[in-house]
C-alpha cells in the first residue's frame, strides 16, 4: 500500500518534499517514490496545463489525431514495462493487466479516430419560422479537465476519461490512486515523449488532499472515478467554484438466468465476472438472481468453476491479492453478514479471507436486505438468490441504490429483459461486453454516479457545445424588432398555429 512518509528530496528551498511510496500488495516490497503535491502546486500544474490547452486546442484534430495515434503505437511497443508496473502496483496477475490495456489501446484508437466528426462545426436545420439563418453547432473544448482515479484498473478507468478529453482538444491533470502512482506517472511521461512542446497531459500525486486541491484549482472539469462516498465529497468541493463533474463509481450489478440460457456459459461468465481482478471491478457481478429450475444446475457449475482458481502471487495465479487492506475487511463483514441471516457458502467461507488474499467465496440464498445484497463488497465474491421468474430477477436487479451494469443470460427474452433493467449498461449471453465497445458509452445512474464515458457521448462530455446562427438575408416577418409592424407577432403566431398548433 501506499506509505506517505517525509523525506528529505531537496526542493530548492530547504524544506524537505514530501513523499510516499507506493508496495507492491503482494509482497510490501517497494515500486517507487512519488512526490505529495500540495495545492500550490496542484495550482500550478493547472496554470501551466491552461496555457497548453490553448495550444493544443489550436492544433486542430488532425494533428491531435497523429500525436494521439504516436502514444496509442508508444503504449503498444512497451506494453510489457507498463504490465509490470500496474501489477507492481496492484498485485494483479500479469494478464488481467493486459486485458485491461487491450482496451486502453482499443479506446485510444477510437477516440483519436472519431473526434473530428462527432465534435466538428456542423450545420442544423433551422426551421421553417427561421429559414433565413444558417445554423451551425461546434463541440468546442472545455479547456482542462482534472481526472482523479482509482487503483482497480488503474490505465483503463482513467484512460476512459483522458483520452476522450485529450481527443476533444483538451489538456489533462491526472491525479491518480495512491496506490498506483506509478502507472498515472508512466502515462504521462509516455504522452510527454510524443508531444514534448507543452504539459498537455501533466500528473499530480498524493492521497486524497492532492485530489481535493484539483477540486478546487479551477479547472474546467472535474472527472472522477471511484467510490460513491468520495464522490459526495468531490462534488462538495466543486460546487465551490461551480466546476462542472463527471461521476463514475462504484456498483452492485445484477447477473440474470433465465429458464431457457445456456447455463454453462452462464456459470462461466459469471465466475469472470464477479472474480476477475479478485471482485475489484466497479461492474463486477455482484449478486446473481437465477430461476429455480436452472438453480441447481447452475451454483454447481458454479461452484466447480469458483473452486478451481488458483489465488496467489505466482505466474500462473488467477486472482491476485486485494490491493487496499482496508477492502479486506469490508469484504470480511459481508460474509459475516450473509452467514449470520442464514445464506450458506457453497464456496469458501470467512476463513476465505487471508489478508492480503480473498480466496472465491460463493454465498446463496442471502437475504436481500443483507450487507452483501446491499453494499458494493468489491471482492472475489457471489452472491447467487433464486427467484421465480426472471420478471422478479428484474425486480430485485432494479431494488439497488446503484445502477452501473447488468447481465442477462437468456434466449427468448434477452433484449426484452435489458430494457427492463434500469443499469447504464447491459450485456445480453456475456459479461462485460459493453467496456470494450468503445463506440458504447460507459456509466450509471443512482449511487453509481452520472455522465459517460466512451463514445460519442464521451467525446461531448469534455467538450462544450456553441450554437451560431448567420443569417443570410432579412427575414419575411420581422419580430424580433421595435421596428415592427403592429400586427406582425400576431401574423406570426397565426402561422405557428397553422403549421404547429394543429
Ligand atoms: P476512492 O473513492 O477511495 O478514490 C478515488 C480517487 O479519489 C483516488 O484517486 C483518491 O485518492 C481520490 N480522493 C480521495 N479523497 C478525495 C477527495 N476528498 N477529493 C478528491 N479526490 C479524492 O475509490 P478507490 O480508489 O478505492 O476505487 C474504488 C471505487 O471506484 C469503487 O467504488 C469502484 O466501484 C469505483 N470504480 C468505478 C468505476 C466506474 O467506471 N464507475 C470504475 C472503477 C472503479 P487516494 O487513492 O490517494 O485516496
Amino acid at each position: 500500500m501506499a506509505q506517505p512518509a517525509v523525506e528529505d528530496t531537496p526542493t530548492g528551498n530547504d524544506r524537505p518534499r514530501p513523499t510516499f511510496t507506493s508496495t507492491d500488495p503482494r509482497t510490501g516490497e517497494f515500486v517507487g517514490s512519488h512526490p505529495v503535491h500540495n495545492a500550490a502546486e496542484v495550482n500550478g500544474r493547472v496554470a501551466v496545463a491552461r496555457i497548453a490547452a490553448t495550444w493544443w486546442g489550436g492544433i486542430g484534430f488532425a494533428e491531435r489525431k497523429a500525436r494521439l495515434d504516436t502514444w496509442r503505437r508508444v503504449i503498444s511497443r512497451r506494453v510489457e514495462d507498463l504490465v509490470t508496473l500496474m501489477s507492481a502496483e496492484t498485485g494483479k496477475p500479469a494478464d488481467d493487466a493486459r486485458l485491461e490495456l487491450v482496451l486502453v489501446i482499443r479506446h485510444l484508437h477510437w477516440a483519436a479516430g472519431n473526434a473530428e466528426r462527432v465534435l466538428h462545426r456542423r450545420g442544423v436545420r433551422a426551421g421553417l419560422l427561421m429559414s433565413n439563418q444558417l445554423a451551425t453547432l461546434e463541440y468546442r473544448p472545455l479547456g482542462v479537465i482534472g481526472v482523479i482515479g482509482p487503483w482497480n484498473y488503474p490505465a483503463f478507468t482513467p484512460m476512459g476519461s483522458i483520452a476522450y478529453a485529450l481527443a476533444a482538444g483538451n489538456a489533462v491533470v491526472f491525479k491518480p490512486s495512491e496506490y498506483t502512482p506509478g502507472v498515472g506517472t508512466w502515462l504521462a511521461n509516455t504522452f510527454a515523449e510524443v508531444v514534448p512542446e507543452h504539459p498537455v497531459l501533466s500528473v499530480v500525486t498524493g492521497a486524497g488532499e492532492t485530489g481535493a486541491a484539483l477540486c478546487r484549482s479551477g479547472v474546467d472539469k472535474i472527472a472522477f472515478t471511484g467510490s460513491t462516498e468520495t464522490a459526495k465529497r468531490v462534488m462538495a468541493a466543486c460546487a465551490e467554484t461551480l466546476t462542472p463533474v463527471l461521476m463514475e463509481c462504484g456498483g452492485k450489478d445484477a447477473f440474470i438466468v433465465d429458464s431457457d440460457a445456456d447455463v454453462a456459459a452462464a456459470a462461466d461468465a459469471a465466475v469472470w465476472g464477479a472474480m476477475a481482478n479478485a471482485g475489484q471491478t466497479c461492474a463486477g457481478v455482484e449478486r446473481v438472481y437465477v430461476v429455480d429450475s436452472l438453480a441447481d444446475e447452475f451454483v454447481g457449475l458454479v461452484t466447480d468453476r469458483a473452486r478451481a482458481l488458483r489465488v496467489g502471487a505466482h505466474p500462473g495465479a488467477d486472482l491476485g491479492p486485494m490491493t487496499m487492506p482496508e477492502q479486506v475487511d469490508v469484504v470480511r463483514s459481508h460474509i459475516a453478514d450473509a452467514l449470520a441471516r442464514g445464506g450458506q457458502a457453497v464456496v469458501g467461507g470467512l476463513e476465505s479471507v487471508r489478508s492480503p488474499y480473498v480466496e472465491p467465496v460463493v454465498l446463496v440464498d442471502v437475504p436481500e436486505d443483507s450487507l452483501a445484497v446491499t453494499e458494493e463488497t468489491f471482492g472475489p465474491t457471489m452472491v447467487i438468490n433464486r427467484v421465480r421468474d426472471a420478471d422478479e430477477a428484474v425486480d430485485r436487479a432494479n431494488a439497488s441504490r446503484y445502477a452501473l451494469g447488468a447481465a442477462v443470460f437468456a434466449r427468448a427474452r434477452g433484449a426484452e429483459l435489458a430494457g427492463k433493467l434500469r443499469a447504464g449498461m447491459v450485456s445480453v449471453n456475456s459479461v462485460l461486453s459493453y467496456a470494450a465497445v468503445p463506440a458504447l458509452p460507459f456509466g450509471g445512474s443512482g449511487d453509481s454516479g452520472f455522465g459517460r464515458i466512451h463514445g460519442e457521448d464521451g467525446l461531448r462530455e469534455f467538450a462544450k457545445v456553441q450554437s451560431v446562427t448567420r443569417q443570410r438575408y432579412r427575414p419575411l416577418l420581422r419580430a424580433m424588432t421595435f421596428a415592427r409592424g403592429g400586427r406582425t407577432v400576431r401574423k406570426l403566431l397565426r402561422l405557428v398555429r397553422l403549421r404547429y398548433g394543429r
